[in-house]
């Protein structure tokens, strides 16, 4: 039998998520970016102008979302930040600068620092957590369940919530997620090595993404959006966007929230007795 993956009344969930790396995302292809003040500006776009913009449209819409933020974000953008929380929104766990980890100590540290910015800065503490890059060690999971984490947004392997279980019987609800719902998939275009050149059309990413959906949604699937602010956040892209959540939004029984609201809801149908 299938498992059903949404509580009554819900028939897909859609994770609204955005990774706000900011400049970080330019320091993970490579740390000579930060001697590049036009990569700094791009990375900069993102905080400075994408997310006023982005927030506007999920008011229009009456949706909350998910900023994964990089800690170093948060120490450089602190008021972008604040707003973010200010209009209701959900801050989760992405690093510090947006840095792969290679050990559980990393991890460890890297988490402990993330959280103490956000506690100081924000007032927050994350229960999401993305790592950047989609990188993982092979302890990431239990990393995440030591510190306290509600939920995991990391995995590959299916396109509908599910459980992660260790052998001690403890338990996270994953989120998982593809490159197909990766905004720079469709849209990063940079002349810094490694070249990437891509700049489609956003009616060609919409009928993608549609598409999709609606097949998720007759298998009552999980539709992540991974979007970041410096890409999605141009004028024609952010209209594609509310367009399409437009559209989501009045198939019946679609809940779209960020990583929290999908992640608490698969919990109940996935694990019933907690
Ligand atoms: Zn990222």
């Amino acid at each position: 039998m299938k498992t059903k993956n949404w509580p009554e009344g819900v028939q897909c969930g859609v994770a609204l998520t955005f990774d706000l790396d900011a400049e970080t995302f330019w320091f993970s292809r490579t740390m000579d970016s930060m001697a590049s003040p036009n990569l700094m500006a791009e990375g900069a776009y993102g905080p400075k102008v994408a997310v006023p913009r982005i927030l506007d449209m999920l008011d229009r819409l009456e949706l909350k979302a998910t900023f994964f933020i990089p800690g170093w974000v948060i120490e450089h953008h602190t008021e972008t930040c604040r707003e973010i929380v200010r209009r209701g929104h959900e801050i989760g766990y992405h690093g510090y600068l947006h840095e792969k980890a290679y050990f559980v100590e990393q991890e460890n540290e890297l988490i402990a620092k993330a959280k103490k910015i956000m506690k100081d800065l924000l007032g927050v503490e994350p229960v999401g957590h993305r790592t950047p890059e989609a990188e993982l060690t092979k302890e990431t999971i239990r990393t995440i369940i030591d510190n306290g984490f509600e939920y995991s947004t990391n995995t590959m392997d299916r396109d509908c919530p599910y459980l992660h279980e260790l052998e001690d019987g403890r338990k996270i609800v994953e989120l998982p997620f593809n490159w197909l719902y990766d905004d720079s998939s469709h849209f990063f275009f940079t002349l810094q090595t490694p070249e990437r050149r891509r700049i489609c059309a956003p009616s060609t990413v919409y009928e993608i993404w549609r598409t999709e959906f609606d097949g998720l949604y007759e298998e009552g699937g999980l539709y992540p959006f991974v979007l970041h602010p410096q890409i999605i956040g141009r004028v024609s892209r952010v209209k594609m966007i509310e367009d399409l959540l437009t559209y989501m939004k009045s198939r019946p029984g679609t809940l779209i929230g960020p990583g929290k609201v999908i992640a608490d809801a698969a919990r109940k149908a996935l694990m019933p007795e907690a």
